[in-house]
């Protein structure tokens, strides 16, 4: 079954196309710069690599262009449209109406749309890489793959702010928690890698974006992100937890304009606030070159993800594994080895040796005696959509 995974953000749309179950990547690419006279058209196959940069003013020109591409003569992965017969699309919010991958219909477009006001930036957009798909493949099933679902397990305890119970029962404010996909494939792979399926492991998702998982056989329980993306942990350029009394005081005593703070904590805070530099290389490049601040940024990073490590041992009242993935998780020896110093009393020992080595796939970081498992774990968030999106659509049919 070939499935076309499909991520349309703002200004981009990312894609792969993956033959399940063989999970055989035939072909992935991205558009982005969407709206803009020099949009980046990438598609790569194992034979062909086309990387163009042209006017694509909308998303629809660009899914148009990726299905002109499948199917080409000469450059394409498949011989017509309809033998993509499955899309998984990703979708960030899915509120408390979804918690399972879901197939697509005009109520579940309605669901989606009615959750615009909560992820702003993201759901519309996926929303209209959904009314896309159907116009351009309509032979093909529609399967919607919830960031947010891996959360849905969450206890009440874990999941509800202490502020007043109607904003809870009326308007849904609570953690939600992202990332779910990413998670939920990095856990699974652990739990398999481990063979423990009764085990309790933290996740840590360091990409711009970051997040921490606390996953008691194979279920979420607590998480650190929010009612949106900003909770939690520092990151490339969020802030991550604050207190919200901040805000009030920027705008009454300092005279800051309320939407002017709210794209300062998203845009311009978290390690680009501390250095200059959200990427994670920059920062280690400056302090290795002495830079005093990016230094300090490093702790303070590493500080509050061990922070919550203490805190969801503590949740689960124990502790097998911590891994990490994503973007800075995978790559960041750096960051990783200041996050495992001085954990020894939780049972967490590092093997700097295998901290340094650079290889593909799951890497074990922890000492031969270390009573918690160390791991890398590369996420694969299209992988975990086809996956889920293979499993429903198989079990409908
Ligand atoms: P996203 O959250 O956008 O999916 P990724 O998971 O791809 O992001 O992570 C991107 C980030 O990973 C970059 O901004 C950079 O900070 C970090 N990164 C990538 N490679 C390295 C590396 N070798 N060392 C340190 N950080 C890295």
């Amino acid at each position: 079954m070939k499935i076309l995974i499909l991520n349309s953000g703002s200004s981009s749309i990312k894609y792969q196309l993956i033959d399940m179950p063989s999970e055989e990547v035939l072909c992935k690419g991205l558009v982005e710069r969407i709206g803009s006279e020099e949009a980046l058209f990438q598609y790569k196959t194992a034979k062909v690599t086309v990387e163009e940069t042209l006017q694509i003013k909308t998303h629809k020109q660009g899914l148009q262009l990726i299905a002109e591409l499948l199917v080409d003569s000469k450059k394409g992965i498949v011989g017509q449209a309809n033998e993509i017969q499955v899309i998984g699309h990703r979708v960030v919010h899915g509120g408390t109406t979804f918690s399972a991958p879901t197939m697509v219909t005009p109520f579940v477009k309605d669901k989606i749309k009615d959750l615009f006001a909560l992820a702003p930036l993201h759901n519309p957009h996926n929303w209209e890489g959904l009314d896309l798909a159907e116009e351009i493949f309509p032979q093909a099933k529609q399967v919607a793959v919830f960031d947010t679902a891996f959360h849905q397990t969450l206890p009440l305890k874990a999941k509800k702010y202490a502020i007043p119970n109607h904003l809870f029962d009326e308007h849904k404010i609570q953690v939600y928690g992202f990332h779910g996909i990413s998670h939920q494939y990095v856990s699974r792979t652990t739990i398999n890698h481990l063979n423990k399926p009764k085990s309790k492991i933290i996740c840590i998702h360091l990409g711009n974006g970051c997040s921490i998982t606390a996953v008691v056989d194979g279920v979420s329980v607590d998480h650190s992100l929010g009612f949106t993306p900003a909770n939690g942990l520092i990151m490339g350029s969020r802030s991550g937890d604050i207190d919200h009394s901040i805000i009030f005081y920027l705008v009454e005593t300092l005279g800051y304009d309320l939407k002017e703070v709210n794209r300062m904590l998203l845009k311009d805070s978290g390690m680009k606030g501390l250095t200059g530099f959200n990427d994670l290389r920059d920062v280690q490049a400056a302090a290795e070159k002495g830079d005093i601040a990016s230094d300090l940024a490093l702790e303070m990073n590493a500080y509050r993800i061990k922070k919550y490590i203490g805190a969801y041992a503590t949740a689960m009242n124990g502790l097998d594994a911590i891994v990490f993935t994503a973007g800075v998780g995978e790559n960041s020896s750096e960051l990783r080895k200041r996050v495992c110093t001085g954990m020894d009393f939780l049972g967490i020992l590092m093997d700097d040796g295998a901290n340094e080595k650079r290889e593909a796939g799951i890497l074990e970081l922890h000492t031969s005696d270390s009573p918690v498992k160390i791991l890398v774990v590369p996420t694969n968030e299209e992988l975990e959509i086809a996956k889920q999106s293979f499993k429903l659509v198989s079990l409908i049919t």
